[in-house]
């Protein structure tokens, strides 16, 4: 299946880039992961806007009008041979003839890549189940409401909770929990949910925001505002949400059992909330 790659779709094996490519030098790019349902991008709007925010955030100018990202997007589905995928977009600073931190000329393009691949979905016994979580300190800068490449921190804490058998890192800054190492997290207290707010330092989810909507369209009682790390060990349950994750129960923190340590019914509401609205907007398309 072709990639793209600054305006060509080629074979993986053909798509190269320079070594002082910005983006491999410095992390000085930004990317998106798009989820594809029975081949259709789902809330793509959503995740080219948030491209396009985080573009604007480290002064880079979009290579692509949305139109054309979403024929870009639109004939690597088209190529792949699966009905659901994964759509993984990124685009960095170019690459200039010399290394200096300060930007390249204007002359310089950005390189923009994309690429198919399947998307990789949970098992249902994982999910009946729930996963393993541990806390780790935020080592991350100040700017996580962008989505950029550089994930350094991001990939120690994962590699962290790897390391000791679960599923993903919740990072702890100032004593709140701001969102996973590759999620945003929700808590549950008394039938309450509560969603930490966006700030510059989380993410700002397409999933979260499905989720806001979905409990406001269902009148589930909510909250948004900020997590302490003590409330959050106190929770009936705990959920990491991501486009490929959607809603996860997390039923182990740091060794101890979240709630009574299955899966609450808030999350399984919502699980089930989610597969509907998914399956709507897909049919209506
Ligand atoms: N927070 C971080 C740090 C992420 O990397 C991600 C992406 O997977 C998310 C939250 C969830 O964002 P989305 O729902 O757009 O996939």
């Amino acid at each position: 299946d072709p990639v793209y790659l600054n305006g060509d779709f080629l074979p993986l094996a053909d798509a190269g880039i320079s070594p002082l490519d910005r983006g491999f030098l410095y992390g000085d790019g930004v990317y998106e992961v798009i989820p594809v349902y029975s081949r259709r991008a789902f809330r793509i709007d959503e995740h080219l806007a948030r491209l396009q925010a985080t573009l604007a955030g480290i002064q880079l100018s979009n290579p692509l009008a949305t139109d054309d990202w979403k024929a870009v997007i639109a004939k690597l589905i088209e190529a792949a041979p699966w009905d659901d995928q994964s759509i993984y977009l990124q685009v960095t600073r170019g690459a200039d003839n010399k290394r200096d931190h300060a930007f390249p000329p204007a002359s310089v393009p950005p390189t923009a890549f994309a690429f198919a691949s399947p998307l990789v979905t949970t098992p249902a016994d994982v999910r009946a189940r729930g996963v393993a979580a541990i806390t780790v300190p935020d080592l991350r800068w100040r700017r996580c409401d962008l989505k950029v490449i550089s994930l350094l921190a991001n990939v120690l804490a994962r590699q962290q909770a790897v390391d000791q058998g679960c599923a993903e890192a919740l990072l702890i800054r100032d004593g709140f929990m701001k969102e996973g190492a590759a999620s945003n997290i929700f808590i549950v207290k008394d039938g309450l949910l509560i969603a930490p707010p966006k700030t510059q330092l989380m993410l700002p989810g397409i999933t979260y925001d499905v989720i806001l909507e979905l409990a406001q369209q269902h009148q589930q009682p909510l909250e948004v505002r900020e997590i302490s790390e003590t409330e959050l060990r106190a929770a009936d349950e705990v959920w990491m949400t991501s486009s490929t994750k959607e809603v996860l129960a997390i039923t182990t923190l740091d060794g101890e059992a979240v709630g009574n340590g299955k899966p609450g019914p808030v999350g399984e509401r919502m699980w089930q909330w989610y597969q509907d609205f998914k399956n709507t907007v897909m049919r209506k398309g």
